[in-house]
C-alpha cells in the first residue's frame, strides 16, 4: 500500500480508526508497570569504552537562557514544538564512565538530587553496569558548577574518596573566593558551597590547568568561558577520537547555531560567548564526535554546516559502535 502525502497528513492529524486499531493512545497514557533499566549509550574509541550515563533531567524556564528575551525563546520553542508545560525547556545531566581495560574514569558526577526530583540517578546507573563508587579510579570534573560536582559528596562525605579527582585550578580559585561569592547571584552560591566541600573532603584534589594529559590518550582541553576553568575531555586512540565538551552546548534549539545564547549561571557572559563562537565552527571543520552534558540524551553528535548555519547532528544510537 502506498502512503500518499495526503494519507500521511491525515494519519498525523486524525485519530486512528476505531475498528482493528491498536489502542496505543490509551496504553501510553497509563504509567508503565514494567521495570525501566537506566538508559545508557556505549562508544568505543580505540581501547577506550565510554559508557554514557545520566543522573536525570530538569525542565528550566526560558529566563535561564541569556542573549534574548524569554518571550523570544518562548516563541522559538513554540515554533519548534519543544516548549513544555509552564514554559520550560528540558535539559539532561549526562556523565561518562571511561574504561581503558585497567582503569575506570568517571567524568562529572551530576546534581545528585539537588536540582529537582528527576535527578540523583547516577548511582543506580553505575550499579546497573556493576560499578560501585569504590571501583572508580579517577574522576574528572569539567567545571565546578553544582550540577557537575554535587554527586562527589553525599551525606557530608567524599563519595570517591579513593579516586584521583581532577579539577581545573581556575575554577577552584574562583569558586572558593569569598569576594567572588559575595558578588555572585544567590542561585550560584550552591556551586561555591559545593566547591568548598570538594576542597575540604578531597585533600588530594589534583588541580590541573587547561590542556593536560591525564593518561596516554586521555587529556583535558581548555574550553574556558562558561566558567574560568571549564574544560573538555578528549579521548583518542587508534585513529578514533571523541571530545566531551560539557557545557559548550545547552539545547539544540540554540546551539550550535547561536553562540550568543548563554546561560544565567555564566558569570562572564562575554567570555562564554567568545569560546562558543570560536569552538562551534572549529568543531564543524573538524567533524569531531562530541558529547555534551545537557543536550538530549545521550547528547552525542557532531556540529554540521547547513549553508551558513551550524546545526547539531545527533549520532546514531547503536548497541556498540
Ligand atoms: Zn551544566
Amino acid at each position: 500500500m502506498s502512503l500518499t502525502r495526503r494519507a500521511f497528513t491525515r494519519s498525523l492529524l486524525a485519530a486512528p480508526a476505531a475498528s482493528g486499531a491498536l489502542s496505543l493512545t490509551a496504553r501510553s497514557s497509563v504509567a508503565s508497570t514494567l521495570s525501566v533499566p537506566p538508559p545508557r549509550a556505549i562508544v568505543q574509541i580505540g581501547r577506550f569504552t565510554v559508557h554514557v550515563l545520566t543522573d536525570g533531567h530538569v525542565d528550566l524556564p526560558y529566563g535561564f537562557f541569556t542573549g534574548q528575551a524569554p518571550e523570544e525563546t518562548a516563541a522559538l520553542a513554540t515554533a519548534s514544538h519543544v516548549n513544555r508545560d509552564g514554559g520550560t525547556l528540558r535539559l539532561g545531566f549526562t556523565q561518562y564512565l571511561i574504561e581503558d581495560g585497567e582503569r575506570r574514569i568517571l567524568v562529572d558526577t551530576g546534581p545528585a538530587g539537588g536540582i529537582g526530583e528527576h535527578t540523583g540517578k547516577l548511582p543506580s546507573a553505575l550499579e546497573a553496569i556493576g560499578v560501585s563508587s569504590t571501583d572508580i579510579d579517577a574522576v574528572i570534573l569539567t567545571h565546578t558548577h553544582f550540577d557537575h560536582i554535587s554527586g562527589a559528596i553525599a551525606g557530608g562525605r567524599a563519595v570517591y574518596a579513593e579516586a584521583e579527582v581532577y579539577v581545573d585550578r581556575r575554577d577552584v580559585a574562583q569558586f572558593t573566593d569569598p569576594a567572588a561569592r559575595s558578588r555572585a547571584p544567590d542561585f550560584l552560591h550552591s556551586s561555591y558551597d559545593a566547591t568548598a566541600g570538594l576542597v575540604r573532603l578531597y585533600p588530594r584534589l589534583q588541580q590541573t590547568e587547561g590542556d593536560q594529559n591525564i593518561l596516554p590518550g586521555l587529556s583535558t582541553v581548555d574550553l574556558k568561558g562558561h566558567t574560568p576553568g571549564h574544560i573538555g575531555v578528549r579521548i583518542a586512540d587508534a585513529g578514533q577520537s571523541m571530545l566531551i565538551v560539557s557545557d559548550m552546548l545547552f539545547h539544540p534549539l540554540f546551539h550550535p547555531a547561536r553562540a550568543d545564547i548563554g546561560f544565567v549561571f555564566e558569570q562572564d557572559p562575554a567570555a562564554a560567548e567568545a569560546m562558543r563562537a570560536q569552538f562551534f565552527p572549529m568543531a564543524a571543520d573538524d567533524g569531531a564526535l562530541i558529547a555534551a552534558t545537557h543536550m538530549p540524551f545521550p547528547g552525542l553528535g557532531r556540529i554540521g554546516r547547513d549553508g551558513g548555519t551550524l546545526r547539531w547532528v545527533p549520532e546514531n544510537w547503536a548497541y556498540s559502535s
